[in-house]
């Protein structure tokens, strides 16, 4: 079982950053060990299987939530997400302090199952920001860039539920807020 904070979480809306400060947070700490999610959406030019995601057909990812293989899924912008069980229990037990870069709903079940683990919602300087920064990504259609938005609305408003909020103005203040956290 879980006990410390050795599980952390860290959630906040789509474009805002999170993938670009997860890279240079693994870059320069290796105790940190970040869990590779599975995904029913269609993998993005640069991105690599079992990599960047497990991309699985729906039919596969169905079959695993019946085999109690998700430490949490939900969906997402008309996607699947999950975390794959295996590894986590162990990489903890290694030392590792492991890390799930996950959307809200997913967040809300670990913190049911986890409830040591710690949660940053990383929030963007206004919402124009987090809209030119996803327009400006150039990976995503303009129906999933619509969905994103709307979810953000969302997401932005649950911040409250979290442990710590970060805002990524300046990312490498954003990394070092994000690092004190952690203890790291
Ligand atoms: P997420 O993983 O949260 O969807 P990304 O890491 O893909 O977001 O970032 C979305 C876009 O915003 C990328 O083009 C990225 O380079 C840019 N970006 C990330 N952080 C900042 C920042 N602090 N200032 C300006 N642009 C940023
Ligand atoms: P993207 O399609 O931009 O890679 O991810 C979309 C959203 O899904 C992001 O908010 C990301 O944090 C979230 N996400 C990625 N992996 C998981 C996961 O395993 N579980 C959950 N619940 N969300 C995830």
């Amino acid at each position: 079982m879980t006990s410390t904070r050795s599980l952390i979480v860290i959630t906040g809306p789509s474009g805002v950053g999170k993938g670009s400060l997860v890279k240079m947070l693994l870059e320069r700490n290796k105790k940190v060990w970040l869990s590779v999610s599975a995904t029913t959406r269609e993998p993005r030019d640069h991105e690599v299987d079992e990599e960047d995601y497990y991309f699985l057909k729906v039919d596969r990812f169905k079959e695993l939530i019946q085999k109690n293989g998700f430490l949490e899924w939900a969906e997402f912008a008309g996607n699947f997400y999950g975390t794959p069980r295996a590894q986590i229990d162990q990489k903890i037990s290694e030392g590792r302090l492991v890390l799930l870069e996950i959307e809200l709903e997913g967040a809300r079940q670990v913190r049911k199952s986890f409830p040591n683990s710690l949660h940053i919602f990383l929030a963007p300087p206004s919402f124009e920001e987090l809209e030119k920064r996803i327009r400006g990504r150039g990976t995503d259609s303009a129906v999933s860039i619509n969905r994103r938005l709307n979810r953000a609305k969302e997401e932005l408003l649950a911040q409250k539920e979290f442990d710590a909020v970060v805002i990524n103005d300046e990312l490498e203040v954003a990394l070092k807020n994000i690092e004190k956290l952690m203890g790291l």
